[in-house]
């Protein structure tokens, strides 16, 4: 099983360097957040209410949650329902981080993960607890942070380009408060795996971490 983790606080970049390492080395990118939001969407469809912990995961039990590539595309199916598009609006952000804290959901999420990577050749986990609960034999696990101050400067460029105009303060605090909540939550918080190589990129383009990442999966992948 060939398993690259990658960890790291909100706002690293991990999700745009999980997917483009997928990429370069032909791996499966395993969206664990995708995961908790489908999940979600479906418990919202149910009508369950976020705060049920057994019905959530009987629920967990019963789904599943696949991903397909479709060209340069890869899109989540819950249940076989393409729900790439529906997973992503600010309800269902809301939600899946309240399903999540839940330690039986996830148990249920961690196995259907551990499930998706026996039936791959090659994988990139990307997600809070891949580093240390769900792949903790990974081949090379990474643990990508920045500074907050770089993290929220990234963030506030983002809304701009997105003509969302809100203090830079306030995206600073709010990527702070963010760091608090996933540090401290009681079932898997944010935490640097013992044997994670940590890369900080501040200062860096997506292209300069993309490349260095893949330095650090060639060499250990024992192409380098
Ligand atoms: O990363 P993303 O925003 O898509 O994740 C959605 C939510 O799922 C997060 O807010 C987090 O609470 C939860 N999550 C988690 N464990 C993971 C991945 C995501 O608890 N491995």
């Amino acid at each position: 099983m060939r398993v690259i983790a990658i960890d790291g606080p909100a706002g690293s970049g991990k999700s745009t360097l999980a997917k483009r390492v997928a990429q370069a080395l032909g791996f499966v990118y395993l969206d664990t957040g995708a995961m908790y939001r489908a999940l979600a969407l479906k418990a919202h469809r149910h009508q369950i209410d976020p705060d049920d912990e057994p019905s959530l995961s009987a629920l967990a039990q019963s789904t599943q949650i696949e991903f397909v590539r479709e060209g340069d595309e890869q899109k989540v199916l819950l249940d076989g329902e393409d729900v790439s598009q529906a997973i992503r609006t600010p309800l269902i952000s809301d939600l899946a981080s309240r399903i999540s804290v839940h330690s039986r959901v996830r148990r249920a999420m961690v196995q259907m993960q551990k499930a998706i990577a026996q039936q791959v050749n090659g994988l990139v986990a990307e997600g809070r607890d891949t580093t240390t609960v769900v792949f903790p034999d990974a081949l090379l696990k990474i643990f990508l942070t920045a500074s907050p101050e770089e993290r929220a400067r990234r963030r506030w460029e983002q809304l701009q380009e997105q003509g969302i105009d809100q203090p830079y303060e306030a995206v600073l605090a709010d990527i702070l408060e963010r760091d608090r909540r996933d540090t401290t939550r009681a079932d898997s918080p944010l935490k640097q795996a013992d044997d994670a190589i940590v890369v900080r990129n501040d200062g860096w383009t997506k292209e300069q971490t993309l490349e260095h990442v893949l330095m650090l999966c060639r060499e250990r992948l024992g192409e380098g």
